[in-house]
């Protein structure tokens, strides 16, 4: 059998017009992933592909999500949706589309921006540790070696302030419009020792699964099939789950044996994180459990929360939040409405240092540590502790008006 390929979800961010779209375009071309010839010679070509697949997308016609992937000889890659684009945040927490990596585009004749700054803190928040950084439209500073070096120094500074490393970051000098720097080493930057950004690609390290962290399981549907009994259906997040192991559900409460994995129609004896599985556990009925719900081992229960305190950034919200503010929160599959009961501290949102201890109110682009009480149990966990069960979007007027992660259930 052949082996498959590793696979990295990759998220174009930055400030707006600093060319996220045209670059993503740009390498689904150069990497073969679509055809020249549709989208022609014109200018503006390379933006075309990539808004094009999302007005596709988003139009719900041809939803063909394999123009979004491309492969080196390395990886298999998918580009994510981006910042700005429709429900990002919200797809990136509760979706499958969780970034590994994320490419930061900064326009050359730009530098830093505020939502260059947004988009750092808030790749941080969502957990993408590795990062390459495009210093984009080198074309329009005249291949500027001098005002490359000057934006490197400016946006290293950003990305230390919220903990990335310099030194392990790629800058490189590109333009998505011209193509240089991004397949092949461009003549016009005879200054630049660096990788390509397919090269900065295939130096990122694949994701590792998460095996030794406690089982956690997100339910998404439950089915009840003839012959078989209750089925619930969900990808495993964490840990491993075998047959003959006692899982329980919580909040609802219930547990059970296993008694059958199957994915893809096919049985196993074991699923591991990145499984779409459903399975039967003996002695729990359809009406026992549902949708939100998060099966783990009976030794190590996923964690109930009735209050916890959590990081937020307020990505767009048309007045302010304050005590008593209670939208949706949606956390892996649930989504539970939340009180927001205390306003614990103000943060800058491109450092996360302190601003102002229990402010009266958060507005957009705040930052803020807050205390939460959903209105009924749900299982939320300390990042620190389970990463993929500690993140939430915060929903309100059909928009995601927060994001954030549980620090610590305190009830
Ligand atoms: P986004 O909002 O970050 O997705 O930015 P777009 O990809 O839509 O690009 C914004 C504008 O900048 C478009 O008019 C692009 O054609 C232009 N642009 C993008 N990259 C480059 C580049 O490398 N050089 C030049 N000269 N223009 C670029």
């Amino acid at each position: 059998m052949v082996k498959e390929k590793e696979h990295i979800n990759l998220a174009f961010v930055g400030h707006v017009d600093h060319g996220k779209s045209t670059l993503a375009g740009h390498v689904l071309l150069k990497a073969g992933a679509i055809p020249e010839k549709k989208f022609g010679n014109g200018e503006e070509r390379f933006r075309k592909v990539f808004d094009t697949l999302k007005a596709e997308q988003d139009g719900g016609i041809t939803i063909d999500l394999a123009h979004q992937k491309f492969s080196t000889k390395k990886y298999d890659y998918t580009v994510v949706d981006c910042p700005g684009h429709r429900d990002f945040v919200k797809n990136m927490i509760t979706g499958a589309s969780q970034a590994d990596a994320a490419v930061l585009v900064v326009a050359a004749n730009d530098g830093v921006m505020p939502q260059t700054k947004e988009h750092v803190f808030l790749s941080r928040t969502l957990g993408i540790n590795q990062l390459i950084v495009a210093i984009n439209k080198i074309d329009l500073v005249d291949y500027s070696q001098e005002k490359f070096d000057e934006v490197k120094d400016e946006v290293s500074r950003l990305i230390q302030n919220v903990g990335f490393n310099p030194d392990d970051v790629d800058f490189i000098p590109l333009s998505a419009f011209e193509g240089d720097n991004i397949k092949e080493i461009s003549e016009n930057t005879p200054w630049y020792k660096g990788n390509t950004l397919i090269d900065a690609f295939d130096s990122l390290s694949a994701p590792e699964k998460p095996t030794d962290l406690p089982l956690r399981i997100p339910i998404q549907d439950v089915y009840s099939i003839t012959g078989v009994g209750t089925v619930p259906v969900g990808r495993v997040e964490t840990g491993v789950m075998k047959i003959n192991e006692d899982v329980i559900f919580e909040p609802a409460g219930v547990s059970g044996k296993v008694t059958s994995i199957e994915m893809h129609h096919e049985q196993y004896e074991a699923a591991e994180p990145g499984d779409n599985i459903g399975f039967n556990v003996r002695g729990v009925g359809k009406n026992d459990i549902m949708r939100g719900d998060v099966a783990g081992h009976v030794n190590d229960a996923p964690a109930v929360a009735k209050e916890f305190k959590a990081q937020i950034v307020v990505l767009q919200h048309p007045g302010v939040i304050t005590v008593g503010y209670t939208p949706v929160f949606h956390c892996h599959t649930s989504q539970v409405a939340c009180t927001f009961v205390e306003l614990i501290q103000k943060l800058n949102p491109s450092t996360g240092e302190v601003e102002q201890e229990n402010p009266d109110f958060l507005k957009t682009g705040d930052a803020a540590i807050v205390k939460v009480k959903p209105t009924k149990p749900m299982c939320i966990e300390n990042t620190t502790e389970i990463p993929q069960m500690g993140r939430f979007a915060v929903r309100d007027m059909g928009q995601t008006v927060a994001a954030g992660l549980c620090l610590e259930v305190t009830d």
